[in-house]
């Protein structure tokens, strides 16, 4: 089957990867690969074994549906925690399969216990307490409730975890936000123990948060963004490289995107190029089409803006993006010819283009432009 495009999925980037923020959180603290959003768009089905085979067997998503394609993904023993939606039929599901879940309402505590009695089976819970993201999570009031359940329950449920989120760590102005929630956090884990309950794990930290408060990363760090070669914003990048020796990025994107040139053609001065009136030819030119569009997760916005790789060149995007291709000017280039290699993300020769680069330009974060990559795109590990 001819796809338009391919992703490509760097192994050893991976691991690469995995070993820096392990050296870096330490050995003590256990990583969960964040998996959600198709694996932040690097593709669930693919991504997961491949994580495995580098030794990595704990994932988390954000719903039900992303924890059965990861179940169907792994190739070894692991684990599976949904942190966010799951419903009452798919509780069931989830405690058959030993797939783990927040619970951050009474409701879904009860519908837990219920149908694990039912079951006969444990559910094995982590309990999401609130601690000013104010998103999901238990207050205070609320966990007496919660405590009240977890001890008349216990051969119904598995007091798996505690845990939280914090309202963004990767950035300093949110320091005392995030001071106060860690504080808010011990609290809560001490009213919790004195009331007599232990979890097995306490987990807060995400990639931001492990990176910069070294007090968050506790039995378990939720890592997303990192694995898969970014930090989660500049700032956080320049907090860590500012107090490094020889100031080399130790993350590598493990992506890369890639498609070829369909066809090429010559224009005159004075000609429009693509939809509407946006790129006028101020000289001769010849340019080459690349069949992917916005459909494709190449925004429109990189229309007259984006960068690609094209014989070794850095070329631009010229008018329109559309749906299923856009125009590049390789008038530089022009031995350029149909079935060329075009990077969207990645290298080519001595030049790269990065997934920040592209989402400056196109006003996304990172996070964002990853997971639109759609899911049709084939994947292949290297
Ligand atoms: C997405 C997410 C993470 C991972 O965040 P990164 O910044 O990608 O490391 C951790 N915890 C929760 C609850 C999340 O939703």
């Amino acid at each position: 089957m001819y796809h338009s495009s391919v992703i490509e999925i760097n192994k050893s980037a991976y691991q690469g990867n995995m070993k820096f923020i392990q050296r870096l959180i330490g050995k003590k603290t256990k990583i969960s690969s964040v998996v959600k959003g198709n694996a932040y768009g690097h593709g669930i089905e693919y991504f997961v074994p491949m994580a495995q085979d580098c030794g990595q067997n704990h994932f988390c998503v954000f719903s039900a549906e992303e924890a059965v394609a990861v179940k169907k993904a792994m190739k070894n023993e692991g684990t599976v925690v949904i942190m966010g939606m799951i419903e009452n039929p798919e509780i069931s599901w989830a405690i058959k399969n030993g797939v783990e879940f927040y619970v951050f309402d009474e409701d879904r505590l009860i519908n837990a216990v219920k149908i694990a009695r039912r079951l006969k089976k444990r559910a094995i819970i982590h309990v999401e307490v609130e601690t000013g993201l104010n998103r999901t999570g238990f207050d205070r009031e609320q966990l007496r409730k919660v405590v009240k359940i977890l001890k008349e329950n216990w051969e119904h449920v598995e007091f798996k975890g505690l845990c939280t989120h914090y309202a963004g760590a990767e950035s300093i102005s949110n320091y005392l936000r995030i001071k106060q929630q860690l504080i808010a956090f011990k609290r809560l884990s001490k009213y919790i123990e004195e009331s007599g309950l232990k979890p097995v794990i306490y987990h807060t930290a995400c990639s931001a948060a492990a990176v910069r408060y070294p007090a968050t990363r506790m039995d378990m760090a939720r890592i997303g963004i990192m694995q898969y070669g970014y930090w989660s914003n500049m700032e956080t990048y320049i907090s860590y490289i500012t107090k490094k020796e020889g100031r080399k990025n130790p993350l590598k994107r493990i992506i890369s995107w890639k498609s070829k040139v369909m066809s090429t053609k010559k224009v005159k001065t004075g000609e429009f190029i693509g939809y509407g009136t946006s790129f006028l030819a101020s000289k001769d030119m010849k340019i080459a089409t690349v069949p992917v569009g916005y459909s494709h997760g190449f925004s429109r916005s990189l229309s007259n803006h984006g960068r690609v790789l094209v014989n070794g060149e850095r070329v631009s995007v010229i008018g329109t993006v559309s749906m299923n291709s856009f125009t590049i000017d390789i008038t530089d280039v022009p031995h350029t010819k149909p079935g060329d290699e075009v990077v969207m993300i990645g290298d080519q020769g001595d030049l790269s283009i990065s997934v920040s680069s592209f989402s400056e330009m196109s006003n996304q974060l990172n996070y964002e432009l990853l997971t639109r990559l759609p899911r049709r795109i084939p994947r292949v590990i290297v």
